[in-house]
């Protein structure tokens, strides 16, 4: 038996192990959705998904309407980039994007007109329950709807059916464990209605019987309107009882949100290392992922904005806010009463897993989920100087995915990373809270990214010298081939030749 099984068995496998109780900081749990205004230019990555990037479909000086396409799908795995308003492309170049390293990608400019003019990618669709899934699921991708979560892995991709293991149950996360972090909350207080809509969606497209709706006990009011929606919807609907619909309330503790966590959380099973929700008949989707597939099927809306939080302990005034993607931090910040960023950390997403960005400078992209402005001296206060670990375990007792944090990173450290693979270092979810517990400062996490960076690249590496070899021998092979075909055209001239000369001779 393996060290990490003699260890699963120690601690049990069952249920949501581990994980920590943070302090929310909810402070706009209770604040409606307001909408950003639009600003002057909006920039549009042509990557903002997991898959291959999207190729430009305009030029400098073109007109364009929200909506439209302006960046095509290059992969299987990917999703087409809309223009967020109506104007004019007046750039496409190199820009910073929300990533720690401050990094740019290809963007394209859209100057906006001020007349906010839209295309449809199809015509409305009321009658969704009519149409064959294949269908709907072409809406969803033609929309560039992407996991709105944070994760930005394409919708479209996750809907396919998969004969070998048909859908069961679709769970909507309306978690949101990250602190700071309110607008799924927000969201399904104000769009209670569409929110049963969109899961009736779901389960039409994947066939599936049973949905839930997850949300954290320590959002009572979201609870109450999620009921309240699916009586409602049942009062309604009669000749649908055969579909179990529900909301279920789940204790507060990060990181239940975690789709493998809540998956367990809500099912009893595991999703086993390496599979996906869809190997155990399971698809979930993210509060603000299911609200804009509904708008995709009924409306042909292209996804070109999405519901954020905008808060932290240096911001004037905390909002939730309805922002066009492409529209600039700074900008968005600015409707916030900030405009100094000096000891300032922005942080892209929650304070647990979002990124520490270097300035203000990137677009709100598909997966913004919030905007933090924190005080940098607090943060660093909270990260103090790295001790050696003392082997309490404290990180181990926290982990949601069983792992043995402390061994990984010492192996991560030490540059033994086939060994931190060993310990299943591709498992960890970066959730945070081993950092988060650990009594010595430890950046954990800091030490798994490194290791998962490093081994992948050796893996690039390898299979870069692979393909090599593989070329070059093919190429030797070719030759070698050329030489006895020509070996053989020669013996081939020679034996034709030779009885000429032989009837010479007779002659
Ligand atoms: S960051 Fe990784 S190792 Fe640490 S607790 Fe989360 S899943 Fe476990
Ligand atoms: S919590 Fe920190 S000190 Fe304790 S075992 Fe884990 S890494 Fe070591």
């Amino acid at each position: 038996m393996k060290l990490l099984d003699v260890w699963h068995k120690l601690r049990g496998a069952s249920g949501f192990d581990g994980g920590v109780v943070l302090d929310m900081h909810k402070q706009t749990a209770a604040s409606p959705i307001v909408d950003c205004p639009l600003p002057s230019v909006l920039i549009h990555p042509l990557k903002q998904h997991i898959g291959a990037s999207c190729k430009s479909l305009v030029h400098v000086g073109d007109t364009v309407l929200r909506g439209q396409k302006i960046g095509k799908s290059q992969g299987y795995i990917s999703a087409p980039v809309h223009a967020g308003t109506s104007g004019r492309v007046v750039r496409i170049e190199e820009h910073t994007v929300p990533h720690p390293s401050g990094l740019g990608m290809p963007c394209i400019f859209i100057e906006a007109d001020g007349e906010d003019r839209a295309v449809a990618v199809g015509p409305k669709l009321h009658h969704w329950s009519m149409e064959e899934p294949a269908v709907l699921r072409e809406r969803v991708r033609l929309a560039g709807i992407t996991g709105l979560g944070g994760a930005g892995f394409p919708t479209y991709v996750k809907l396919l059916k998969d004969q070998r293991s048909p859908i069961h149950t679709v769970i909507i996360n309306g978690i949101e464990c990250e602190p700071w972090l309110t607008h799924d909350h927000r969201m399904l207080c104000e769009q209670s209605d569409t929110m049963v809509q969109g899961l009736m969606l779901l389960l039409h497209m994947v066939g599936a019987k049973r949905g839930v709706i997850a949300i954290e006990d320590n959002k009572p009011d979201a609870i109450a309107a999620m009921q309240e929606a699916i009586e409602a919807w049942y009062a309604a609907s009669e000749h649908q009882k055969a579909l179990k619909l529900s909301v279920q309330a789940l204790p507060t503790r990060y990181p239940q949100g975690s789709e493998k966590q809540l998956i367990q959380a809500i099912t009893g099973h595991e999703v086993p290392a390496g599979k996906l929700p869809m190997h155990i008949g399971v698809l979930c989707q993210n509060v603000g992922s299911t609200y804009a597939i509904y708008q995709a099927v009924t409306h042909g809306h292209a996804l070109t904005e999405r519901v954020i939080t905008v808060s932290g302990d240096a911001l004037p005034k905390p909002a939730n806010m309805r922002v066009r993607l492409g529209t600039p931090m700074r900008f968005v910040f600015a409707q916030c009463g900030l405009e100094v960023f000096d000891d300032i950390q922005i942080i892209h997403g929650g304070p647990m897993m979002g990124e520490r960005l270097k300035n203000a400078e990137a677009p709100v992209v598909k997966a913004t989920t919030g905007l933090l402005a924190m005080q940098r001296d607090v943060l660093l206060a909270e990260h103090q100087v790295e001790e050696p670990c003392i082997r309490c375990g404290h990180c181990s007792d926290v982990c949601p995915v069983r792992l043995v944090p402390n061994l990984m990173a010492d192996f991560s450290r030490q540059g033994d990373f086939e060994k931190a693979e060993e310990y299943q270092l591709f498992d960890c979810i970066e959730c945070g809270c081993c950092s988060n517990v650990c009594p010595s400062h430890i950046p954990l996490v800091h030490y798994f990214r490194y290791g998962k960076g490093q081994l992948a690249q050796i893996r690039k590496e390898k299979s870069f010298a692979e393909a090599s070899r593989q070329r070059s021998e093919q190429r030797a092979g070719r030759m070698e081939q050329e030489k006895s075909e020509k070996a053989a055209r020669r013996s081939r001239v020679r034996a034709q030749a030779k009885p000429a000369v032989t009837e010479d001779k007779d002659a």
